[in-house]
């Protein structure tokens, strides 16, 4: 099974190059999620590409009801 890099044919999922707060680097494909976060600054909005999506269990803003 060969995987190349270009996986996601670009569709109406908006993606692109930016900074994952997750795993602390930048990569591609990140994704706007809200993440709610109790004790420190509230909510807030960071991007998460999209291993960390899978790991971590997020939902995009795009993808929520
Ligand atoms: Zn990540």
């Amino acid at each position: 099974m060969s995987e190349n890099t270009q996986t996601a044919p670009a569709t109406n999922t908006p993606s692109g190059y930016g900074w994952c707060a997750w795993h602390q680097n930048y990569a591609r494909g990140v994704r706007l999620v809200q993440v709610i976060e109790q004790g420190s600054n509230g909510n807030g909005s960071l991007f998460a590409c999209r291993p960390c999506r899978d790991v971590y269990d997020l939902v995009p803003l795009a993808d929520q009801p």
